[in-house]
């Protein structure tokens, strides 16, 4: 039993069940039912090893050239100027005190004032808090609230800045933004502090109550709006509703004291083992500096010093810069740009640092219905009490409305993102392995659900209500228990399926193909050994490694794997080996009829590796040398995939192919591809097509190929466009893995490849699987989005599933809910295992539902949204325009967020946005997604990485989906503090804001989206540093593009190194390493990264998106 697999009861026979019927989820056997037949080679086929190429040198491959080059990678990122400054730089802001949980967002117009908001504790977990934010004078259509007098909190450089800095005029086209922001408004409307997990909504009215009563308090603020802060002459005030001492003014350049406790010294140039160079104009806008150490590094806490007049921003906001007086040379439009203060825009690093303060602490248990988890970004554990972990199933909301009616008025999507086979950290269990015996599993008769918490036994315990349809079902003799004096089975908790929200069944042959259990799986290795795959040294660095990988195949805990294995080698022609032990030396079989693709052996083709290990390494060393001189360019691609997938439907077996390839296949056979990459599409309603597949060939293929529980991973090495859209489909349908390493060098990029493989060949799959998710009545899921393939509505096929990969399942009313039994879902994945064990997976959960819009609004999860809308527009863009595309998603967000302003919030000022709190962060992540490259490509993203990009989020989880749109910054120089400790965990380290005015030149970060790394070098690092860090005197001596970091003997050395191979390990796949210095040109590349500021591509910057937002929403409320 393989050792994950935990002791459990071994229970007695349940009852019948039966499979094949319409629910249970039969895989559909393809075309061909498995009966291989031998075809004769004939003519068609050598039995030699291949004779001498005899083609001329390469023409369809050359080696890279310049060419080439340009469409590698980083080249194309040369040619941009200097980047703007985005946002410039934010005033030298005073400090908004925040309470956990809330957030300070701009100062309502004059309305406000009359109903301050009244400010909670910050409760228990975001399951109820609720946030009020309010967004200072949009005033867009022009109708503006009277202004308040001058007196603005939370804004703050003083000085010329505010004159310079925007007028109303010049604000753009959503309206001017009068400075001021107001502290935070906010509160859980309602029931301030006390949130019991199943609430309903609180009286509306409520949530603005007069300031001077009630509730908890902000903490006082005071600030000033030193003078000249008016725009364009418009008086603009922010009373502070909140605080009751009356702001004082400060003389210009004060900065305000914040009332947070403590603050770190973090500007003191005193900063143990690493000083700061300069003496900094600590101008606005340092996120990096100065919270360390405190709740909230985007937010400004240096505020406490009360302290010299400021100097002016210099131009690129940097707190060691020196001052500049330079303002003024600021372009009128980038002044305009601080008319919002970045700091007081709901700040996705504070709310990743309140969740992880308020929630890594205790257990996350799941025994309550309805619960918000934690956050993706906090580290948790988990208690399964009755409900699956979310680690296995998040959701958009925790409580669904009662009617579609409500549903469609809210336009949330109801949406669960699902990861069957997720890895779990050591601490918690692996579900437990129920076995039923001959009669397997537990079921509704009617509906087909597994046995799980949820049913209801009932009559004494001799029959039970199916919790899913209703249906009274006989519990069988075996499987008949007492029920206890609450009509509980008294062995409830001894059971897995009665008492967990996840578990395991083991499968009889009723859920087996054929009726047969199923062999172990296979995995066969094919290798592209033409002119490029050769020339670069590929072939001989994946032979090398493959002699050693294959000792790592997935085990399950089992001494030996149970996994065959098979070698293929292939240019236009294929080359078949023999490795069966009793042979001296490996034999190869070529097939050049590559429109008939046959498998020319069965026996000696699947292997034991340890019993035909001399062959394999006779082989393994044979091919780099075989192909040495091969002048042959070209390459087969669909019959490549048509091979492997027939020598698997020959041994009857599932299994993965691993395919490593290099180029476009234009040799002459089916899935034959032409270059049709054409950057003028974009933009246009043809763009689309670069997102299809060129043919038709490949669809059926993949088909084929899901039949068979043929799973198909790609490693593609590309010097130029090898049509990913098309290579990619096969893997994407079959639950497979893309890898693209373009312009593969042995030496630059041997380390992420060898680790992708690692990985890839070691991680544990299932294969052959079929996914159903059944729900309680009134709700089921109508839309899928991921990598599998479905032949019908319900089934998701999955040729293989591995623990990386999710599916985003939607729902959809089909009749009303109800509140008291709220609403069930049951994910059951029916898999074989690398062992060969036919198994069922079964993950439930239960949801509330509720009659009131602001209990639905109080349970969303942001991240998982995010999660649901990505794929939403990826897939999208398939059939769609992308303009379509992004104003879809641009008016559902805003659909979403007027609604709750309309029945949620209390009434105010139309100048005002204002955001459910655990909403507050959905526009920036979705601006985020609307300027990633699929929706909104640079000039120098190529189709290619379009499509791979495209493919890879379809398959994302919600902590990947999150870290890819929304990178984590983090300052490192801070990390020489206390080095006598090593980084034990980078999921504690505090990031600050993805933006350059969080940038200091003083500082070093990392940069990572769980697919790119950075490291970024400021240009005024200490000498002492640089040499610590990479061996070299002074920053210019610094080589751009780094990859690797030198190996030191120093604590910052090591602590550096220490902490990416950290964020590496958190990741499915190898971040290379790239080192960027400022004011390089490698730095436009870095800039892309820094998602809250204008792109290069023409994405909105944050501020500019929030605004754009509340403008589609005032027009929606109008
Ligand atoms: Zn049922």
């Amino acid at each position: 039993m393989p050792t994950w697999q935990k002791e459990w009861p071994r229970l007695e026979r349940g009852g019948g069940t039966s499979w094949g019927d319409t629910t249970a989820p039969t895989t559909q056997i393809g075309t061909g039912s498995g009966a291989w037949e031998p075809k004769t080679l004939g003519t068609k086929a050598n039995l030699d090893l291949e004779p001498g190429m005899s083609r001329a040198p390469p023409s369809s491959g050359a080696p890279p050239t310049s060419t080439a080059q340009a469409s590698c990678g980083q080249a194309g990122y040369g040619q941009f100027g200097q980047g703007d400054i985005q946002n410039g730089p934010s005033s030298s802001t005073v400090p908004t005190p925040r309470l956990p949980g809330s957030q300070p967002f701009g100062s309502p117009l004059a309305p406000a004032v009359s109903q301050p908001a009244v400010l909670q504790p910050y409760g228990p977990p975001p399951t109820s808090a609720q946030v009020t934010a309010q967004l200072a004078g949009m005033q867009i259509s022009g109708a503006m609230a009277p202004a308040p007098p001058p007196s603005g909190l939370g804004y703050g450089p003083p000085t010329s800045l505010a004159s310079a800095s925007g007028s109303f005029p010049n604000s753009g086209p959503y309206g001017s933004y009068p400075q001021g922001q107001a502290p935070p408004i906010s509160q859980t409307q309602g029931h301030p502090g006390v949130q019991p997990p199943q609430r309903s909504a609180p009286p509306l009215a409520s949530s603005f109550k007069p300031p001077a009563s009630g509730g908890p308090r902000m903490p006082s603020m005071t600030g000033p709006l030193p003078p000249g802060q008016g725009f364009g002459g418009v008086p603009i005030s922010h009373p502070n509703h909140v605080s009751s001492p009356l702001p004082q003014a400060l003389p210009p350049g004060t900065q305000m004291t914040g009332p947070q406790g403590p603050l770190p010294p973090m500007h003191s140039p005193q900063q143990p083992g690493y000083q700061l160079q300069q003496n900094g104009s600590f101008g606005p806008g340092r996120g990096p500096q100065p919270n360390y150490g405190s709740p909230y590094p985007g937010a400004p806490t240096f505020g406490s010093q009360p302290g010299p007049p400021q100097p002016l921003p210099p131009k690129r906001l940097d707190p060691d810069a020196i001052p500049s007086p330079q303002l003024n040379e600021l372009p009128p439009q980038q002044k305009t740009r601080h008319r919002i203060d970045p700091d007081a825009i709901p700040s996705p690093i504070q709310v990743i640092e309140d969740d992880r303060n308020n929630r890594a602490s205790e257990p996350f248990v799941t025994g309550i219905r309805g619960q918000v988890p934690p956050l993706v970004t906090t580290n948790f554990l988990v208690k399964d009490q009755g409900n699956a972990s979310p680690r296995y199933i998040r959701c958009t909301s925790y409580n669904i409305p009662c009617t579609s009616d409500m549903a469609k008025q809210a336009q949330v999507p109801l949406a669960a993102v699902i990861k069957p086979l997720a890895r779990l950290p050591q601490e918690e269990a692996s579900p437990y392995v129920v076995d039923h015996g001959e009669s397997g599993p537990l079921r509704c008769n009617r509906c087909k659900a597994y046995m799980c918490p949820f049913m209801q036994f009932i009559e004494g315990g001799r029959r039970f209500q199916c919790c899913f349809c209703s249906c009274i079902n006989d519990v069988p003799p075996q499987y008949f228990q007492h029920l206890d004096h609450t009509g509980r089975r008294v062995d409830a908790y001894d059971r897995p399926e009665l008492s967990l929200g996840s578990y395991e069944f083991l499968a009889t042959v009723d859920y087996c193909k054929n009726n047969k259990l199923p062999s172990p799986p296979a995995f066969i290795f094919m290798i592209d050994v033409s002119y490029n795959a050769i020339r670069t040294g590929l072939v001989r660095l994946l032979c090398e490694e493959l002699k050693s990988l294959l000792d790592y195949l997935p085990r399950e805990g089992a001494e030996e794997s149970a996994i065959h294995v098979g070698f293929v080698t292939y240019n236009k022609v294929l080359h078949f080996y023999n490795v069966k032990s009793s042979l001296a030396q490996p034999q190869m079989m070529v097939v050049s009829d590559v429109a008939d693709m046959f498998v020319p052996l069965l026996d000696g083709f699947l292997v034991n590796v340890s019993e035909s290990r001399a062959v394999i390494t006779s082989l393994l060393d044979q091919i780099p040398e075989i192909f040495a001189d091969t002048r042959e360019t070209e390459t087969v691609f669909a019959p490549v995939i048509q091979a492997g997938m027939e020598a698997l439907k020959a041994a009857e077996c599932a299994g993965k192919l691993f395919l490593f390839h290099t180029s476009l296949p234009i040799a002459e056979a089916p899935g034959k591809l032409k270059n049709r990459d054409d950057r003028k599409l974009i933009n246009t309603d043809k763009e689309k097509t670069l997102f299809q597949p060129q043919t038709g060939v490949y669809q059926t293929l993949a088909k084929e190929c899901v039949a068979q529980g043929c799973c198909v991973d790609l490693f593609l090495f590309p010097n130029q466009y090898v049509d990913v859209a098309t290579l990619s489909l096969v893997p994407q349908l079959t639950g497979g893995s893309v890898y693209k390493y373009a312009c593969f060098q042995v030496e630059n990029d041997q380390e992420r490849f060898l680790s992708d493989l690692r990985r890839d060949v070691q991680k544990v799959v299932g294969f052959d699987a079929v996914m159903r998710v059944r729900t309680s009545t009134g709700i089921r899921a109508i839309d899928f989005f991921g990598g599998f393939y479905m032949s019908n509505t319900t089934d998701v096929e999955l040729a293989g599933l591995d623990g990386d990969k999710t599916v985003t399942v939607e729902f959809k009313h089909d009749d009303r809910l109800n509140e008291e039994s709220g609403a069930l879902l049951q994910c059951a994945l029916l898999y074989t295992s690398c062992a060969g064990q036919r198994r069922l997976r079964i993950h439930n959960l239960a949801l509330n539902c509720c009659t009131q819009l602001a209990d639905l609004y109080r349970n969303c999860e942001t991240d998982t949204l995010i999660n649901y809308m990505a794929k939403f527009a990826y897939r999208g863009v398939l059939n769609s325009p992308i303009k379509t595309v992004r104003d879809t998603l641009i008016t559902q967000c805003a659909q979403i967020l007027a609604c709750y302003r309309k029945n949620c919030a209390s009434p105010s000022s139309a100048g005002q946005l204002i955001l459910p709190e655990c909403m507050k962060l959905l526009p920036v992540y979705l601006n985020c997604v609307l300027k990633s490259d699929v929706l909104q490509p640079g000039a120098e993203v190529t189709t290619d990485d379009r499509a791979y990009v495209r493919q890879l989020v379809t398959s994302m989880d919600v902590a990947e989906t999150n870290v890819f749109f929304y990178p984590r910054l983090l300052p490192l120089v801070r990390l020489r503090i206390g080095t006598k400790s090593p980084i034990e965990s980078t999921t504690e380290l505090p990031a600050v804001r993805a933006s350059e005015e969080r940038l200091s030149s003083g500082d070093i970060y990392l940069l990572e989206n769980g697919l790119n790394l950075f490291l970024w070098v400021g240009a005024s690092v200490q000498q002492g540093v640089v040499q610590s860090l990479f061996s070299v005197a002074s920053f210019s001596q610094i080589t751009s593009g780094l990859s690797v970091l030198p190996v030191l003997d120093n604590p910052l050395s090591k602590k550096v190194r220490g902490l990416i191979d950290s964020l590496r390990a958190q990741r499915a796949r190898y971040m290379k390493l790239i080192v960027v210095k400022q004011e390089d040109k490698l730095e436009m590349l870095f800039k892309n990264f820094l998602v809250e500021d204008k792109s290069l591509s023409g994405g909105e910057s944050y501020v500019d998106f929030l605004c754009h937002m509340h403008k589609e929403i005032r027009q929606l409320l109008s």
